[in-house]
């Protein structure tokens, strides 16, 4: 156990507060329990969404303009440049993702503010060419009110980003909710919201378990935005939820994203994109490319040239600069990766590498990268996300075959294509039922470029230009401009 408990506060009406009652964080490097977290009782829930409500019409938030809260972000992205070795470094700590990795994405993260400070001032109404005389007409676009950002644990500053940097942007307040598995970045983050100027209530940050947490804050009366990052079943009890409020609800779900190589692919590249979809961030992401599609023609070779990949990748300290592949975030994880390759071994699959805990690695929460090869869809490794570095391979003939299996999925978050053919590029990923595509490359994210799913993914999108207006809502304002009184309504004329 280490010497001192880092002991964190939650940030609720520009304080820092203690909290009544706490869970332990664990580092998933070697099963410590290295800090204590506030977990947000109902009071507090409550105490965090009446101060977001309260900023929205009370404070001095809503005498910003819309160039000032542009301006404001802007300095918010500073401080994040300033502090992300420090905040990637907590979310190591934390989840067990390697430090060079959290370090630059959390630097990243900056541009994802920058990108919506700059869109602050460039959304406006219209004036609507009205059918009837005397009236003028125009839209603007509001601030939806109390916006409610729940994220998962495998990326706290990225995910709240693309809910935080849109909802401030366009005037909202928020309470978001770090995920209980590993809040410590956000917390910290709660420092530079405080140091940036944002007036007190209208970034408030807490954490706790859904119940009463994430239950109360996603079916409170004042919260009129859900934006949700996480997994399909949590996304089907917060639609419950809002249905007490009728909350407008984005949902960003999971996947089991198919990466295709055609014969003809730059096979190298290929393997590249197959071994950064799988086995960077731990296997650990949303868009893993965890089914592995190969033409029949190349697909011995290339299983090859994989395992040797796989069996040459460094597991360790993700603090390590030589690492490549750190723990899992939970104990939990690994027996849901040992269930499932077991299931999937006794219905045919072949397990090449991996499928366990690696040796010497007993106190942290370790898993080799696995790679099965499997007959056919119906083995549970295909089926199951399991968010962990595990792939499913197998084989293909031809292009409308595999256009049928890519799409054989209950999810439809992103896709690889890997072919030097320029027309089955656009073939193929036209047809592929999927929010993002990527071609001869994988897992580049922008907040230039939207980003969302199909299906069981969730049909939301972040990023780009036009989440901003999912983060405001359009007031109709009629004004007479007739010089005389508004006529009797029971005359007509
Ligand atoms: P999870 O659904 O268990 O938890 C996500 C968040 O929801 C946590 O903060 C959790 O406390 C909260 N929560 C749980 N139950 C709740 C309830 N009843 N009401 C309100 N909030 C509740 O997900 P996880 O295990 O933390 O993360 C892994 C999942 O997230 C995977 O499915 C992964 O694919 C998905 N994910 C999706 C994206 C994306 O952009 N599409 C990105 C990252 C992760």
């Amino acid at each position: 156990m280490p010497e001192e408990i880092k002991i964190f506060s939650q940030y609720i009406n520009g304080h820092f507060e203690k909290g009544t009652e706490y869970f332990e964080g664990i580092n998933p490097a070697n099963g410590e329990i290295w800090a204590k977290f506030p977990a947000a009782t109902k009071a507090d829930v409550n105490r965090a969404v009446e101060a977001a409500d309260a900023a929205l019409f009370d404070g001095k938030w809503k005498d910003f303009t819309a160039t000032q809260r542009g301006k404001l972000l802007h300095h918010l992205g500073d401080l994040i440049i300033e502090h992300a070795a420090e905040l990637g470094e907590l979310e190591t700590i934390d989840s067990g993702k390697l430090a060079k990795e959290t370090r630059s994405q959390t630097a990243y993260v900056a541009d994802y503010y920058y990108y919506y400070a700059g869109l602050a001032d460039k959304i406006h109404g219209d004036v609507i060419p009205i059918d009837k005389s005397d009236m003028h007409v125009f839209t603007s676009r509001e601030p939806i009110g109390v916006v409610a950002a729940i994220v998962p644990w495998n990326a706290q500053m990225f995910l709240s980003a693309t809910k935080i940097a849109p909802a401030l942007a366009a005037g909202n307040t928020l309470v978001i909710k770090a995920s209980e598995q590993a809040p410590a970045a956000l917390f910290k983050f709660a420092e530079l919201i405080d140091k940036a100027g944002f007036p007190p209530g209208v970034v408030n940050i807490i954490s706790g378990f859904a119940e009463p947490c994430g239950r109360v804050l996603t079916s409170h009366p004042k919260v009129s935005r859900v934006a949700f990052t996480g997994s399909p079943e949590t996304a089907r009890h917060i639609i419950r939820n809002t249905s007490n409020n009728f909350a407008h609800l984005s949902l960003e779900l999971g996947g089991k994203s198919p990466i295709i190589v055609f014969d003809d692919a730059n096979i190298e590249g290929a393997i590249n994109g197959i071994i950064a979809a799988n086995y960077g961030a731990s296997g650990q992401s949303c868009v893993a490319g965890s089914r592995v599609f190969i033409q029949q023609s190349i697909f011995n070779d290339v299983i090859k040239e994989i395992a040797k990949r796989v069996r040459s990748i460094v597991i360790g300290d993700p603090f390590d600069e030589l690492t490549e592949v750190g723990p899992l975030a939970t104990t939990t994880q690994i027996k849901h990766c040992e269930t499932v390759i077991k299931e999937s071994i006794q219905q045919g699959a072949k397990l090449i590498v991996g499928g366990k805990q690696p040796k010497g690695f007993s106190s942290g929460y370790y898993f080799e990268p696995t790679l099965l090869v499997c007959q056919d869809q119906s083995i549970a490794s295909v089926k199951t996300e399991l968010f962990a570095p595990v792939i499913s391979a197998m084989a293909f003939e031809t292009e409308e075959e595999v256009i049928q299996m890519a799409n054989d999925s209950e999810f439809g978050l992103g896709a690889g294509i890997f072919t030097e053919n320029l027309a089955r590029a656009h073939r193929v990923s036209k047809q592929i039922r999927s929010g993002v595509v990527w071609i001869n490359t994988y897992r580049v994210i922008s907040p230039l470029a939207p980003f969302g799913g199909f299906k069981q993914s969730g049909g939301s999108r972040e990023a780009g230009l036009d989440v901003i207006y999912d983060y405001t809502r359009t007031k109709t304002v009629w004004i007479n401009t007739s010089d005389k009184p508004m006529s009797n309504p029971f005359v007509m004329r």
